[in-house]
């Protein structure tokens, strides 16, 4: 008899998620569900630190636990390698990432690797990695995320979210709307490569997409309901990624665009307004709406040309060209197309981003 191995599908979901105003009262009562009642290890920036991790380590202690903190200021393997010796030192129960990007990939990455669970604290929303299993650390080969472990819980506070500078919202909505140009890559994958698909997860990446694009008006830094619309669709977004066990549902070839642009631009801009001008050029390609992609940036504030990215117009061309070799593996639109330098300029010509 041959014995068949089983086809295994991983989905790591996050336990606990409170999104909303004045929650952080509510963190020892949640670390007390997940049964931390005696050690945790906050990782900040010297900013994040200030304006939510400190509230975090005094409601801990308050609880009775040691609580220890390590200030990160960047993210690359090295801070990663620093949080991971502090968790052997202090074996926390449970690592809390306490800031935007950065503080959070590091404390998510490091945790993961020493296997010690992790609660993630945004205090911006500008990516999707605040609830995702993935990565962006710097130093790797490549320049796109690594997969670490899902967030056990995930707290966001809308108080302190919303006191983020505005360009935070434009980048997290930003990075919302890149799903729509994603699941259709992934699709194509699919269709083409005989790529796993998952119907779920694409689903709940595009309904994510879908309810960012028609909130857009409402969706403003000081606006408690919009951004909690917007966090709400970056959370979805994290799980659709546990869900499929890779980003694939959440970055294609508008990603890739942004990764390239991160690469050949000196000056570039938020991951989010990257990835959203991506998504016009995307969108294009794959023959969908680009101009209501375009539209609806435009409404809320966000960058839909090299100009407003703050980029050159030749570093746009660029990018297209070099996008589809970041990631040799992900099949995307770009793929098919196989651009060219005067395809690229006339792409960028054409959805008015050069
Ligand atoms: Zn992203």
């Amino acid at each position: 008899m041959i014995d068949l191995p089983l086809k295994h599908h991983r989905m790591q979901l996050p336990r606990e998620v409170i999104v909303g105003s004045e929650i952080f009262e509510r963190i020892g009562e949640v670390c007390g569900r997940l049964g931390f009642k005696k050690s945790a290890l906050i990782v900040a920036g010297s900013k994040t630190y200030d304006v939510a991790g400190k509230t975090v380590k005094t409601l801990l202690e308050e609880e009775g636990m040691k609580v220890d903190t390590l200030l990160v200021e960047s993210a690359t393997i090295k801070d990663a390698q620093v949080v991971e010796e502090k968790i052997k030192v202090l074996k926390p129960q449970v690592v809390f990432g306490v800031g935007g990007g950065t503080k959070i990939d590091v404390a998510k990455l490091s945790s993961a690797n020493q296997k010690v669970p992790f609660i993630s604290v945004p205090t911006t929303a500008s990516h999707d990695g605040i609830a995702s299993p993935v990565s962006s650390v710097k130093g790797f080969e490549k320049p796109y995320s690594v997969m670490a472990e899902a967030p056990i819980a995930i707290i966001a506070d809308t108080d302190i979210i919303m006191r983020a500078p505005r360009r935070f919202v434009i980048s997290g909505c930003g990075d919302v709307i890149a799903k729509f140009t994603a699941v259709k890559d992934w699709k194509l994958a699919h269709e083409i490569k005989n790529e796993y698909y998952g119907e779920y997860a694409a689903s709940l990446a595009l309904m994510s997409a879908k309810l960012v694009m028609q909130n857009a008006e409402f969706i403003k830094p000081d606006e408690e309901e919009g951004v909690r619309v917007l966090l709400e669709a970056l959370i979805s977004c994290g799980v659709a990624m546990s869900i499929a066990g890779s980003s694939r549902p959440c970055s294609g070839s508008e990603h890739l665009f942004s990764h390239a642009l991160d690469m050949t631009a000196s000056n570039h801009a938020m991951h989010g307004e990257q990835c959203g001008v991506g998504t016009i050029m995307m969108a294009y390609l794959h023959r969908a709406n680009w101009r209501r992609i375009r539209d609806t940036l435009k409404r809320l504030g966000a960058p839909t040309n090299a100009d407003e990215l703050g980029v050159e117009k030749k570093d746009v061309v660029e990018a297209l060209v070099a996008a589809p070799t970041i990631r040799p593996e992900r099949y995307t639109i770009l793929n098919k197309v196989n651009l060219g330098r005067r395809a690229s300029e006339k792409l960028a010509k054409k959805t008015e981003v050069i």
